[in-house]
């Protein structure tokens, strides 16, 4: 294979060969931008270093070539003593992994070339400083050098002259370090610094190949979710000066604000300094504009080639660039990162200018900016005093009261107060105080912590890694910078969309995207305008319906007003919470008969009376109503604390307790989760499902007589054999044709075994609805309400899934039983209608999923209903 491609030879497209960077060198090499000439060894080429533990045969001939045509080109020759070429060395992945892996600057530099540079540059100061910095880059990321040994010597250096800054050096200082370096290094290694330059570039294109697998830069993957065994591209350019005196510098530009998306110059720049200095931040940038009188030649070539790029990638740019004394150098581009509000604003404004259309202007949008755009938030006005930023691991806007345990927050909770959780870290046994609290803080452990996926996992805002904090749970409370110190009680602020921790209370404002999903936007904001345009896009452009999860007329609604277009599940056991759960344990403890019969007549016109609330909320579409499904076990009081109170009264305790704790024994339950639920409990309690379709059916009558449109389906839980689905069936239709309804029976497909046996199921459903919360549960062998706690940081961290699949469909185990029950499910039924009503209906990559298998419609919470819309949208753009 051909390892080497010279910036004329690729292209924006060649990413996974060339990386970002070369790919992306090339293209503007390619457009006539002045890109300094160089080379790009391939993706290919460092996996097969990784691989075989050494450079591939014949890559040492075709980085001869391509250098001997780059010195041609340049017109001199690898570090020649004379007047040397010198090269960076950089490092470019396929996805952009910033500061993760190594560059070497200032290749070619030795004893000899040193003088070349400095007679060419007529700058002896710069020329021993880039050779010192040679020295420090290579010892530290070729030699594997510990570098603040490096950083103690120039500190030692500055010292001894009285300076703080680099810019009080002179080239004797920098001439000292350089032998002071060279020392380190013999040292350190027990061999001399590599006065070759061939030998100097081809150790350090090892080295950027071998720093793919550095520890930070495979923590990186994993928390991006980056492919491992992708390698990363190694770019050889020749050296150009930001650091040639005032005349030179370098700097970032954006086309765009990637903040707002506003059109305009965007970015920094610094005079006298090279890429590496900016990002150190040893002095400050002055705004880009500000190149306009530093530079005027240099600023209108830029703001040429800003235009140029955003033409030409008809997208936000971000771009890296020098100017050496006066000559402009693009150093690198790339399609910019940007925030959610902006990704709408700017895909809309570039379909208004023509650049691009509006299915492309939806593909460039994400549910996930969608979701991040529904969070309340802070408000801008106000004063707000920030303590510390820490890692934005779960969105949205929370204040209250620092608690600094799980008790605390418990107990705070329990009064009606608003807690902040803050902790180190969590642990599993801080669950209790997560779900009391607001929101969370933690000053250590990234994105993957314990506290940062359970926080996620519930919604609930979080900040976590909070470095600066100094957390002292003992005496509840926390130091930050500058000494502030907040104690119990203390009111604090943490916006989980950027990390932020404040000082006292900030207040919170409803996004104006939800106002205006709800109807009562300000139609006239930008970002509302322009979340319209490209909800209407994916409305028309979609196949599969949206529905909603709603058990509730209020929930209903809601859903209605976000775009759902009927229910697709309603859990008819969320209406026996609260005071009429009483009623349930009254049909668990009665047993058959007439004690049985008078439970049930207690609940139907209840459920006649919540059926005939949604119909109406829902009036003209499909309601899917679940027959009941309580996991026995959130049902009856807990076996242990029930014990424990009959035990305590002695014999005083009530008959209706003694009966209660002799049912909780009888029906105590290992795994209830795998046990009497669903269907297995509708067969088990002759009767009680009958009462639910009789209840279905008199709600519907009762709305036909009102001048409404009621639409029941009627859904059969966790039903593994057709067989089950059969007995439940037959008795519904019997009762449906008593009372002249006509409404849909299908099944939920949500355990293993109905998935497998689709084709037989089929027989007796008109619908699938695949549950795949149980499906997940069931398929992983995972309980849904245990694992996550108990060690899914563990799983994250180690990479054995980047995500929850709870959170997100995984498509190989679950994704494959979907599958089949799809295509064996329609052989048998050609109309067989399919949906979706696990949490996994609001999850973007998973409703691009159900599209690609064929789905109908995906059901989700009444909030995620249009993030499913776009993402349906998408899915066929
Ligand atoms: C499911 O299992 O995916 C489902 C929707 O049902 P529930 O969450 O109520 O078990
Ligand atoms: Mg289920």
């Amino acid at each position: 294979p051909k390892y080497v491609y010279d910036f004329t030879e690729g292209n924006k497209d060649l990413k996974d060969l060339l990386g970002g960077k070369g790919a992306n060198l090339a293209e503007m090499t390619n457009l006539g931008l002045p890109v300094p000439p160089g080379f790009t060894i391939t993706t290919e080429a460092c996996r097969s270093y990784l691989s075989e533990g050494g450079l591939p045969a014949g890559l040492g001939d075709e980085i001869d070539t391509h250098l001997a045509s780059l010195e041609k080109t340049m017109g001199r020759r690898l570090g020649a003593p004379d007047d040397p070429l010198l090269v960076s060395v950089r490092s470019g992945a396929k996805f952009s992994m910033p500061g993760m892996m190594e560059t070497v600057l200032n290749v070619g530099l030795n004893d000899d070339s040193v003088h070349g540079l400095a007679k060419r540059s007529g700058d002896e100061r710069h020329a021993w400083d880039s050779y010192r910095r040679l020295i420090q880059m290579f010892g530290r990321t070729v030699l594997g050098i510990d570098g603040a040994l490096f950083e103690c010597a120039l500190e030692d250096v500055k010292h001894g002259k009285g300076v703080t800054d680099d810019l009080g050096l002179d080239a004797g200082d920098f001439q000292h370090l350089v032998d002071t370096y060279k020392e380190i290094t013999l040292d350190r290694t027990g061999s001399a610094f590599p006065a070759d330059p061939r030998d100097q570039l081809r150790m350090a294109v090892e080295a950027v190949f071998g720093s793919w697998n550095a520890e930070r830069a495979v923590l990186y993957r994993r928390q991006e979710r980056i492919p491992a065994d992708l390698g990363t591209a190694v770019n050889v350019v020749a050296m150009v000066f930001g650091n040639l005196g005032m005349e030179s510098g370098t700097g970032v530009a954006f086309t765009r604000d990637p903040g707002t998306g506003q059109q305009g110059v965007y970015g920094d720049y610094l005079q006298n300094a090279q890429g590496e200095d900016v990002v150190a931040g040893i002095r400050n940038t002055v705004p880009l504009e500000r190149l306009r009188d530093i530079d005027p030649e240099s600023y209108r070539e830029l703001l040429g080639i800003m235009s140029t790029l955003e033409n030409h990638y008809r997208d936000l740019c971000d771009i890296e660039f020098t100017i050496e004394r006066g000559k402009l150098w693009m150093l690198q581009t790339r399609v910019g990162k940007r925030t959610p509000a902006a990704a709408f604003r700017i895909a809309v404004q570039l379909a208004d200018q023509g650049l691009i259309d509006m299915d492309e202007a939806l593909a460039r949008v994400t549910g996930e900016q969608l979701a991040q755009l529904m969070f309340p938030r802070f408000g801008e006005s106000g004063g707000r005093r920030l303590i510390t930023k820490g890692m934005n691991a779960s969105p949205g806007a929370a204040v209250g009261k620092a608690v600094f345990s799980s008790a605390r927050a418990e107990e705070l909770a329990a009064r009606g107060e608003d807690v902040i959780l803050v902790s180190r870290e969590t642990t599993p046994d801080d669950l209790s105080g997560m779900i009391a609290a607001r929101g969370v803080l933690t000053s250590r452990g990234g994105k993957t912590s314990h506290a940062a996926v359970v926080a996620r996992g519930m919604g609930k805002t979080c900040v976590c890694g909070a470095e600066q904090l100094d957390v002292d749970a003992e005496g509840r409370r926390f130091t930050g910078p500058g000494g502030v110190e907040v104690a119990e009680g203390d009111v604090i602020s943490i916006d989980g969309g950027t990390g932020e921790v404040f000082l006292g209370e900030v207040p919170v404002v409803a996004s104006p995207v939800v106002e205006y999903f709800d109807g009562r936007g300000d139609t006239g904001d930008e970002l509302v305008r322009a979340v319209d345009r490209l909800m209407r896009h994916a409305d028309g452009r979609r196949r599969m319906a949206v529905r909603a999860n709603a058990d509730t007329p209020e929930d209903a609604a809601r859903a209605r007003r976000f775009g759902a277009q009927g229910i697709g599940l309603c859990r008819t056991e969320h209406m026996f919470l609260g005071e009429r759960r009483q009623l349930v344990e009254d049909l668990i403890l009665a047993g058959p008969g007439a004690a049985r019969q008078k439970a049930l007549d207690a609940l139907e016109p209840l459920q006649k009376a919540d059926f005939a609330g949604i119909f109406e909320a829902m009036d003209g579409t499909p309601v899917t109503i679940r027959l009941i499904d309580p996991p026995l076990h959130e049902f009856l009081p807990d076996l242990t604390s029930l014990s424990v109170k009959v035990a305590l009264a002695g014999d005083d305790a009530t008959p209706r307790d003694r009966e209660l704790l002799a049912a909780v024994r009888r029906l105590h339950e290992q795994n209830p989760m795998l046990g009497l639920r669903g269907v297995r409990l509708g067969l088990a309690v002759p009767g009680l499902f009958a009462m639910q379709v009789r209840a279905i059916a008199a709600a519907v009558v009762e709305r036909r007589a009102a001048g409404g449109d009621p639409r029941a389906e009627i859904m059969i839980p966790l039903v593994g054999a057709v067989q089950e689905l059969e007995h439940v069936r037959d008795e519904a239709r019997r009762i449906l044709a008593e009372t002249g309804v006509e409404a849909m029976i299908g099944t939920m497909i949500e355990v293993p075994r109905a998935a497998l046996t689709a084709g037989q199921i089929a027989e007796a459903a008109e619908f699938f609805s695949f549950g795949t919360n149980d499906l997940t549960q069931m398929t992983w062998g995972f309980s849904r309400d245990d694992v996550e706690a108990a060690f899914f940081a563990r799983y994250l961290d180690l990479g054995i899934f980047g995500v929850s699949p709870f959170e997100t469909l995984d498509r190989a185990g679950v994704g494959r039983l979907m599958d089949i029950a799809v295509h064996e499910g329609r052989a048998t039924r050609g109309d067989l209608k399919l949906g979706i009503c696990g949490e996994h209906g609001g999850d973007p990559e998973s409703v691009r999923f159900c599209h690609r298998i064929g789905l109908d419609y995906v059901s989700c919470s009444p909030f995620r209903v249009p993030v499913a819309r776009l993402e349906a949208g998408r899915a066929v753009v």
